[in-house]
């Protein structure tokens, strides 16, 4: 059986920094395997994945693994695809070429009163 680290095809190509990082071998959930469900179905309580995760040393790793990945289904990082998905389209709202988000932009000057 696949790890949960193991994405599917229909998931972004994993690169070789996913596959050397090792921050998996830190995954409190390895603990768990069995006992808290990570993918409960929709409707089912999250709880018990999130407090795993709250306590995990690597839970920033599995949070941007997931995101890069766009995981669909699970708690990942501590969120679930819904929270997920929220921060992707915030992190969306940060201008990418700049690096400024929105709030910062500066206005154009013909719009300066
Ligand atoms: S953050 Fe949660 S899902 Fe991710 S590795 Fe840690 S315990 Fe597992």
């Amino acid at each position: 059986m696949p790890s949960r680290f193991e994405p599917t095809l229909t998931e972004t190509a994993v690169t070789e920094s996913d596959l050397t990082s090792g921050w998996q071998q830190f995954a409190e959930c390895a603990q768990y395997a069995g006992e808290v469900d990570f993918f409960p179905a929709r409707g089912e309580s999250l709880r018990d994945a999130k407090a795993v995760c709250t306590v995990c040393p690597v839970k920033n790793e599995c949070l941007e693994f997931a995101l890069r990945l766009k995981v669909a289904h699970g708690v990942w990082g501590g969120l679930s695809e819904r929270e997920r998905r929220s921060l992707r389209r915030e992190r969306h709202r940060v201008e990418p070429r700049s690096g400024l988000r929105t709030s910062q932009r500066t206005t154009p000057p013909s719009q300066h009163a």
